[in-house]
């Protein structure tokens, strides 16, 4: 009998419920209502002062304080001012809209002031789904997991992506592929996270290819949110790899913006990983109608036109060494864990 009808897994539901269509922004205020919302902190960002215009609109004074205009990876000085502010307003319920910077700020919140949040993606980060929170201060981003700061609703309305950047469609869709590709290699994988991280990955793959044939397709626009949902529900489950690891280290200590660095990382280290885990490349590459993952996944990311190196995003010569010994040092066991010495080469290759 193969292993993996063998192998032990643990599998649970995450609570929350998902509403998806377009225009069911407008169904906001009945989600705040289910959860008993009567002051509401919006937290958005800058893009979706438009909308927080219109959620004021529509709670008719329910909305007691909004912060519009966030930073990338939570600051420590962000969160608790923004703590401070939904003390001081008594707010009882959260709004986020826009993407893992927001969601990501109202997280911190709730880890100190439980409130239930309320989360509109507008990007594809996927970070409504999971529990996990971030903070980022002078010595580099800390995250943790902590039921209280997952979402009790997500609203996902495809017509509020469509004037999402493409190159920021690009990245966080990327981030979402990356999520999809770990998840099939991880320790914590099901098959329930195979089956969603492997059709998250196909809608994704067509999704984002759809998008930057034409930004204002709300077809393509759907299904890659559909394919995001997916990548959240996959990370929920299945947990990350060592992309992720490496991604939290150039964004925590070398300032690297997050999605992009998962856009160039991708394929480097599904190149570094997969010989270890076979049945997650069949599934890759099952998935982006290829023979070879490694090679499907390069090729999702040229024709998507993303950044190709990390030197384009910011990271330097000089910072190899430092940032292969972090990356080693986080770097997860499995499929097998990476040394110091294949890091380097792969972020030197990337660079
Ligand atoms: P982001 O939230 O920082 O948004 C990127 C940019 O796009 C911002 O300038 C934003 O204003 C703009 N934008 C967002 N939606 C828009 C829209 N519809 N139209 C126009 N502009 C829009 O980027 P992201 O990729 O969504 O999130 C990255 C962050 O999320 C990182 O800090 C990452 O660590 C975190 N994250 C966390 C998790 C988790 O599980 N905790 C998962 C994924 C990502």
């Amino acid at each position: 009998m193969c292993a993996e009808r063998t192998r032990r897994f643990e599998s649970a539901g995450l609570a929350g419920r998902v509403l998806f269509g377009a225009g069911c922004f407008a169904e906001v205020p009945d989600e705040v209502d289910r959860l008993g919302g009567r002051r509401v902190l919006a937290v958005a960002g800058q893009s979706q002062a438009e909308q927080v215009r219109v959620l004021r609109a529509a709670l008719d004074g329910a909305l007691v304080e909004a912060i519009v205009g966030l930073n990338q990876h939570v600051p420590v000085a962000d969160a608790e001012a923004a703590r401070r502010l939904a003390r001081e307003a008594g707010a009882d319920c959260m709004v986020s809209i826009g993407g893992g910077s927001a969601v990501g700020l109202a997280k911190a919140i709730a880890l100190d002031v439980p409130l239930p949040i309320v989360a509109v993606p507008t990007t594809y980060a996927g970070s409504e789904l999971t529990p996990i929170w971030g903070l980022t201060d002078e010595h580099g981003k800390t995250t943790g997991t902590d039921p209280v700061v997952l979402p009790r609703a997500i609203v996902y309305d495809p017509e509020l992506t469509l004037a999402l950047p493409v190159a920021t469609s690009v990245a966080s869709g990327l981030n979402a592929v990356a999520h999809c590709v770990a998840a099939l290699w991880t320790d914590r994988a099901t098959p329930l996270s195979d089956a969603v991280a492997e059709d998250g990955l196909r809608r994704l793959a067509t999704g984002l290819r759809g998008v930057v044939a034409d930004p204002g397709d709300l077809g393509s626009r759907s299904e890659a949110l559909i394919g995001a949902w997916l990548a959240g529900v996959a990370l929920a489950t299945a947990g990350t790899g060592l992309n992720h690891k490496l991604c939290h280290v150039l964004g925590g200590s070398f300032g690297l913006p997050h999605a992009e660095t998962h856009a160039v990382l991708v394929p480097r280290v599904a190149a570094l990983v997969l010989p270890d885990s076979p049945q997650a490349a069949a599934r890759i590459a099952r998935a982006l109608g290829t023979d070879d993952a490694v090679e499907g996944l390069s090729a999702l990311t040229r024709d998507l036109n993303a950044p190709q190196s990390l030197g384009e995003l910011g990271l330097g010569e000089g910072d190899l060494g430092e940032a292969a010994r972090l990356g080693g040092a986080a770097a997860p066991d499995y499929p097998r864990r990476a040394s110091e010495d294949e890091l380097r080469r792969l972020l030197e290759a990337a660079l």
